[in-house]
This record gives structure tokens, sequence and C-alpha cells, in this order.
């Protein structure tokens, strides 16, 4: 590794940022000037590390569409000084955030990795130390002067998970995330064991940053019971140009006439209607059992094996980039940043 790599770190906020006031006991954000004596071992990398902090620092609860504009811009203004990216997220919508950013850049050819943390890094016990260490080590990760991961990832717990595959799981485990259809892109232990076959390879074209997010699409989850009089008022929500079902199993739903009228209804209206499996693992497979054939047969889109935080943030892109709803429906049923398998 050479001596010039350089990082910027972009600390968002999330609890990792957090340290205990001594008086009040409460966890606040605190200073990232303050970072080198957090984490004296900071110091013995020979990269250039270099620090933008959010203002305000978010609970990642509070993440919008604004956020992920402002977050891409920052990777694009400093695209050409860094050889790599380490974002300092909350845990809970880290999925979201690192799905939405994987689909606005576009040729990426250089590590982005969310990370985050459990227990805050002024905790004794933190997660948040060796996550970000390690982060900052796989953004730096080269061979043959490539990026050994050039795409949108989060770590977490020693695991390196594709972004746009990932879902939180867990609230109280240092093991928080999963990705339940796709392999993990590296290992970590006492070595880093990237699984290359996996990872996405570099295209060296050049960056292209989206930033136009579309907001009219939504998501229902189906439950036992579930009204068609509810549906229908959802359905009909204004400016909505996308809805993602979350059907139970391999995509199934009932198979009640009125609640297929109400898809049926909206799909002829011109409405995208995403099938989305409500399980972490397996895929949609409309037509298997009789309760997704007729989903099939409306024109509901098979979501596959993608995650609602893909599905979505995927939806907000391509409607924010073409105005084609034909465009949109092919585009869902491709992969077009290694999201869902083809
Ligand atoms: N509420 C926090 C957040 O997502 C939790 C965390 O950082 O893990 O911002």
């Amino acid at each position: 590794m050479n001596d010039q790599t350089s990082i910027l770190i972009i600390y968002t906020g999330g609890t990792i940022g957090m340290i205990r006031d001594m008086d009040s006991g409460a966890l606040a954000p605190f200073n990232f000037e303050g970072i080198y004596d957090q984490i004296p071992l900071l110091k013995k990398y020979h990269y250039r590390l270099d620090f933008h902090c959010f203002d305000p620092l978010l609970d990642s609860s509070n993440v919008n569409p604004a956020f992920w504009v402002e977050l891409a811009s920052i990777i694009e203004s400093n695209y050409e000084k860094y050889d790599g990216f380490v974002v300092l997220h909350g845990s809970d919508t880290m999925a979201y955030s690192a799905s939405a950013l994987s689909f606005m850049l576009e040729n990426l050819n250089k590590p982005v990795i969310f990370t985050g943390s459990q227990l805050p890094l002024g905790e004794i016990r933190t997660d948040g130390r060796e996550n970000f260490l390690t982060a900052i080590e796989i953004a730096a990760a080269q061979e043959d002067e490539t990026p050994i991961v050039p795409e949108v990832c989060i770590y977490f717990e020693n695991q390196l998970l594709r972004g746009n595959r990932t879902v939180k799981y867990n609230a109280e485990f240092f093991h928080a995330f999963v990705s339940g259809n796709y392999p993990t892109l590296a290992d970590v232990g006492v070595y880093i064991k990237y699984n290359k076959n996996s990872i996405l390879k570099p295209n060296f074209k050049r960056l292209k940053v989206h930033k136009e997010l579309e907001t009219g699409v939504g998501i229902i989850k189906l439950y036992p019971g579930i009204s068609t009089a509810f549906l229908n008022t959802a359905l009909q929500s204004e400016r909505l140009k996308a809805m993602i079902i979350e059907t139970f199993g391999s995509g199934n739903a009932p198979t009640d006439l009125g609640f297929l009228d109400v898809l049926r209804n909206a799909v002829s209206d011109g409405l995208l209607v995403i099938n989305v499996s409500q399980c972490m693992t397996g895929s949609v497979d409309q037509g298997k059992y009789q309760t997704s054939m007729e989903l099939e047969r409306i024109g509901v889109i098979s979501g596959k094996d993608t995650t609602t935080e893909s599905a979505i943030t995927k939806l907000m892109y391509l409607f924010g980039r073409y105005h084609d709803v034909d465009k949109v429906r092919t585009l869902m049923q491709r992969s077009i940043r290694g999201e869902v398998t083809e």
C-alpha cells in the first residue's frame, strides 16, 4: 500500500459518533476534531485521513432524499482527490442510504464504505472502533493500483456486504445487518478475506451522479385481514407512481376478488406495482402458487430477490431519471448495480 493513499471520512451522525457527557450522563455527538484522542490507533495508518462532518449531525431516522443528494454531492466533489470514502452513519436507515447511493453513483470505481455501531465510540465495549478502523482499511485496499471493492458497501461486525443487498435485522446485537440473498463481499478475522468473485468489477468510466429523486412511491406490507378499502385509498394517493407490495413467502397475496380488483385497476391506470417478499432470504416467484398467479396476470412486477430498501430507492432513482414508465418497468426487472439476481 503506498503512503499516498487518501480516504475521506464523512461523518453524518448516528450512535458511532456519540460520547457520554460526564455531567449529565446523556449521549451526545462529539466533535470529530477529537477523533485521534478517541482512537489513538488511527495515527498508525499511513493513509491521509480527512474528515467532513455534517452539520447538523443526524440520527439516521431523519435521513431523507435531500440528505442523499448532499452526501452524493460531497463524494462527487471529492471523487478525484481521494482513493476511497468511509461514511459514518446511523445504523437504523443505513441500508436505505447505501442502496440510494449505489443507484445515484453511476460508474463508481472507488469504495464507498458505510459503517456505524450499536454502541458509541466512547463506550468501553464499543463495536464502533473495529467497524471504523476496518472500514478505513477496506476503503484503502487496492490491488494493481485498482480498488478491490469499487462499490457501495456496508461494513459491520466482521462482514462486508453489498449495500443494496442489505437489511438491518437486529436492533441489539452487534451483528445487525444481513444480506440474505447475496454472499458477503469480505469476511474479516485475522485477515480480510475478499470474496472477489462476488465483488463488482470496475468499469473505469467517468462517475455520473444522479441527483433527481422521485418521492411519489410507497410501500404497503400485506397482513392477513388487510382491507380492500385501505389498499384502495393507498393506491389512489396523489402523485403516486409506484407502490411496493410486501407479500408473503415467495410473493403470495390473498386471492380475494375485491383485493385483486383494486390492484388490477391501479395497474391499468398506469401505477407500477412491485412484488417484494416479506422474507429476508429467497425470491418472489410469481405463478409458483395460485396465490401469486393472478398478480402475474394483472401485471404486477416481480421484485425477485430484491430487498424493500433497494426497491424503494431504485424506484426513486429511476423515476427521477426517466419519464417513460415502460423504461422504469424494464429496469426494475434488471440488475443495474448488482441489486437483484436476474
Ligand atoms: N438511532 C441511531 C441511528 O440510526 C442508531 C445507530 O446509529 O445505530 O442514527
